[in-house]
């Protein structure tokens, strides 16, 4: 039986990515979220001796992500110690000035992504572990732009501060006995989103030039890093004393 169930979605790049390798250990069983498989996960996996499910799905596609959630249920099998989800995977996409924000469907791709696919996870999540007598942890992983406006961003803002509302709802839902949620920043991250965000229009990003100058000043977190904080709070005893948080204040 494995001592740790840990559900990550996004986990092909990026800070998901680096989660991923980050938990593998012999007692862990990992299950995956994205829309490509990961070959050399499943490889460090086996090397590691984790267990390894990874279940390829477009989760803004809300069947797809309603089915994906019933499968890691289904795996939640009673007996671990630990039970963690980590909603990881988002888009900053569509960039554009709030005037031009006209395209519905790829609005709506961003919010069933960013926001709703978080909620039917987490509520078949919650449903699955109800009563288990373990740790169960749900971390969000939000932006400092669902907490203070950016030009250009108002899906994604509008995406991320739901996030964080929709955590601190569970919270206060689940009370002290229940599975407890972090809305978690995790600073900004050298990976492709930052490189989709350089690439954006600056007609509809007047923040380009500031992003432009976080990478070329070394000043983005490498994913490894960060991740590795992420485990390390995903292991405190206060996890979750402050629902919505920045890692950058775990040093
Ligand atoms: P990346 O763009 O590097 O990676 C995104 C991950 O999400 C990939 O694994 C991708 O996998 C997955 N994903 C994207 N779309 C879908 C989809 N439709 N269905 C399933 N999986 C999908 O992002 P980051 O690692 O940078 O970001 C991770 C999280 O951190 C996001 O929630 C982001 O908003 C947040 N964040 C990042 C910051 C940064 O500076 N990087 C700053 C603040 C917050 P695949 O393409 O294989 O499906």
């Amino acid at each position: 039986m494995s001592d740790t169930i840990a559900v990550i979605t996004g986990a092909s790049r990026g800070i998901g990515a680096a989660l991923a390798r980050g938990l593998l250990d012999p007692g862990v069983k990992l299950i995956t979220l994205a829309r490509r498989d990961d070959a050399e996960l499943a490889a460090a996996a086996k090397a590691a001796g984790a267990e390894l499910e990874q279940i390829k799905v477009d989760l803004s596609d809300l069947a797809g992500a309603d089915t994906a959630a019933r499968h890691v249920a289904a795996l939640l099998a009673p007996g671990a110690k630990r039970y963690l989800l980590v909603n990881n995977a988002g888009t900053v996409h569509p960039v554009a000035a709030a005037a031009a924000l006209t395209d519905g469907p790829a609005i709506a791709q961003a919010f069933n992504l960013n926001v709703t696919a978080v909620m039917l996870l987490t509520a078949h999540f919650v449903q699955a572990v109800a009563g288990f007598d373990a740790v169960r942890r749900v971390m969000n992983i939000s932006s400092g732009a669902g907490r203070n406006p950016t030009a250009g961003w108002g899906t994604y803002c509008a995406t991320k501060a739901a996030l964080d509302m929709y955590t601190r709802v569970l919270n206060q839902e689940q009370g002290a006995g229940g599975v407890r949620a972090v809305s978690m920043a995790p600073g900004i991250v050298d990976t492709d989103m930052q490189g989709t965000i350089r690439a954006s229009d600056p007609g509809h990003f007047p923040a380009l030039s500031k992003f432009q100058d976080f990478k070329a000043s070394g000043a983005l977190a490498q994913p490894a890093d960060v991740a590795g904080r992420l485990i390390a709070y995903l292991g405190r005893d206060d996890f979750g004393a402050t629902e919505i948080d920045d890692i950058r204040n775990y040093k």
